[in-house]
């Protein structure tokens, strides 16, 4: 059990990706949060899941543009999982859209939900890590915020401001014991990919080298191994799991 004895945090934890991530680190051992927003059947079924094959979780409701509830969030978790070890910024929208045409409000919604839901889980658990002297930051960033798309402006600005985040903050918290790494992932099977046809899926799998679009398993597996301890020697990275396609 890779992760046993420490505590995490799993931000968007209800569905898709963080879902996957949380699964997999309470199996390594991990206690963990599962933080939801409007999903709360699904964030209840998915602790059932935990503590029916061993595992220890409790699900727990806040908005991550919300500093109040953030805050709330992380007491809640000190107390059932404990002082967080691991913190995975996960939660996320993706709002498809010309730039030009894009209402101002969504740009906000986008920019809020991404960057400044990440900066209050920041805020909160790391007073917490820096005086324990560790601790480890994922955040789920993705390959636009690397390489840019068109109709997700606002998603690859969010997404490139997260991994200016993760680098600098890697620098600034290194010498505090605490790693902060991110995942870029490519196209994976979530229900953030629904609004697209069974054409246009075709497409972008014939476009990834490996043939297959991927499955948020994909991306907990590489969570798992940069929240272990073998990964002591990694922070300030940003991995791309994208089957190649970037
Ligand atoms: P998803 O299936 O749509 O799930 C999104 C999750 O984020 C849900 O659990 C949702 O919670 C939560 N969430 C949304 N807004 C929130 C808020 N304000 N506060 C707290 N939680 C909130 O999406 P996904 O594909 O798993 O995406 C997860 C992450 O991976 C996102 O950051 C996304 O940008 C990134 N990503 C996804 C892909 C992809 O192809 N799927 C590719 C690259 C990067 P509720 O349902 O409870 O509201």
């Amino acid at each position: 059990m890779k992760l046993k004895g420490k505590a995490a945090i799993v931000t968007g934890a209800s569905r898709g990706i963080g879902r996957a991530i949380a699964y997999r680190m309470a199996l390594e051992g991990a206690k963990v949060l599962v933080n939801y927003h409007k999903s709360k059947d699904e964030a209840v079924q998915l602790v059932r899941e935990i503590r029916s094959k061993g595992g220890y979780a409790v699900a727990f409701g806040a908005d991550v543009r919300d500093r109040k509830s953030v805050r709330e969030m992380v007491e809640v978790a000190k107390v059932n999982v404990g002082r967080p070890d691991i913190v995975v910024n996960n939660a996320g929208i993706a709002r498809y859209t010309l730039f030009t045409d894009m209402p101002d409000e969504q740009w906000k919604e986008v920019m809020d939900t991404h960057v400044l839901g990440t900066y209050n889980v920041l805020k909160e658990v790391l007073p917490y890590m820096i005086s324990e002297k560790k601790g480890c930051i994922i955040n789920i960033t993705s390959i636009w915020g690397i390489c840019g798309a068109a109709m997700e402006v606002a998603y690859s600005t969010a997404k490139g401001a997260i991994i200016a985040m993760t680098k600098a903050l890697a620098k600034e918290l290194g010498p505090s014991g605490i790693r902060v790494n991110a995942i870029a992932p490519g196209i994976i099977d979530t229900d953030m990919l629904r609004s697209f046809t069974a054409q246009e899926l075709e497409k972008m799998r014939n476009a990834i080298p490996v043939k297959r679009i991927g499955t948020p398993e994909d991306v907990a597996e590489v969570a798992v191994y940069l929240a272990s301890d073998e990964a002591c020697y990694l922070t300030g990275q940003v991995i791309t799991v994208d089957g190649g396609y970037i």
